[in-house]
């Protein structure tokens, strides 16, 4: 698709879903996420060549949120190849982002890593090799998008960790079967700080790229095998948008990872990633008008990944 076209279709897309721009409920259960204005959306599409075209609010940062997970996933693969998959599974978990009821179940091993849980012990996995995971994932984000500012919001970390009671569980509760190897305080903040990274929709399309290249970066070289890549998107596809994965992969047919600060970056593997943002969220967690946006996208354009 040239260049041009790119630009009038993310044009149609947005204003086909002005509607839903400002419905659904900026989550506030991080107080500092409660304060962004709803009636905000940027739309941001990367192609293969390294171009990237944007519509709407697509250089205003927002808070990365849920979607740092699929880049610990992608260095935790990267570093360890397969060995995380003995401490996190990859089958749907049919509950909350945040949920505690699974974990006795199942004897401490987290559904996947794109629930908190799961997360917590990839953050940790990637810890014990790196030292800080969060410095990783913004040297790895600075360095695909070609943004040297990207950083941690630190108020927005400080304000989650204010309020990081159930984090804080998860975390005791998973140390408490072994599943966490470093400090739980140390790994929580780690957590929460790849969490608060800002970042817009141009930068984190440019990162996620790499997913629709089949593990290669910007500069050419190899970071993950095809098999890694297409095991990480198969993983977003089933688990990326929580108990909504089945109405997501339905309506929009590509993986996505969304994340309470109205972000989600999808991929149309060989074609494009797409990053959407708009802060009202509904019941599940996920953007009411990035989620619309990337269903105009996906029928628009017939890219899919069936
Ligand atoms: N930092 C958030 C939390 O741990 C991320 C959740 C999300 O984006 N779904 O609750």
């Amino acid at each position: 698709m040239a260049a041009v076209d790119m630009d009038q279709l993310l044009a149609q897309v947005t204003r086909e879903i002005e509607p839903q721009i400002g419905t659904g409920t900026v989550a506030d259960y991080i107080p500092a996420l409660g304060a962004v204005d709803p009636n905000q959306f940027g739309i941001a599409v990367a192609l293969p060549d390294g171009t990237c075209h944007g519509s709407g609010q697509w250089t205003e940062p927002f808070s990365l949120q849920s979607i740092s997970k699929i880049f610990t996933l992608a260095l935790a693969l990267a570093q360890n190849d397969e060995d995380i998959w003995w401490r996190v599974g990859r089958e749907p978990s049919g509950t909350a982002f945040n949920s505690l009821v699974q974990l006795e179940y199942e004897n401490g091993i987290p559904r996947n890593p794109f629930i908190n849980a799961g997360a917590l012990v990839v953050t940790d996995q990637l810890a014990g090799v790196v030292g800080d995971a969060t410095e990783a994932v913004l040297d790895f984000l600075r360095a695909e998008s070609g943004n040297p500012d990207i950083r941690c919001d630190e108020v927005v970390a400080a304000s989650e960790e204010d309020h990081g009671d159930r984090i804080l569980a998860l975390t005791h509760f998973l140390a408490s079967y072994g599943n966490i190897h470093g400090d739980v305080r140390d790994i929580v903040r780690q957590y929460v700080r790849h969490c608060s990274i800002a970042i817009n929709c141009r930068d984190l399309a440019l990162s996620g790229l790499f997913l629709a290249r089949h593990g290669l970066l910007r500069d050419g070289s190899r970071m993950l095998a095809h098999n890694h890549t297409k095991r990480i998107n198969a993983v977003m596809l089933t688990c990326g948008t929580y108990d909504a994965a089945g109405e997501f992969a339905y309506r929009v047919g590509i993986p996505g990872k969304s994340g309470v600060g109205g972000g989600i970056l999808a991929i149309v593997p060989g074609r494009c990633s797409i990053a959407v943002w708009g802060p009202g969220l509904d019941r599940r967690g996920n953007s009411v008008s990035g989620v619309a946006a990337l269903d105009r996208f996906t029928a628009l354009t017939d890219w899919s990944v069936f």
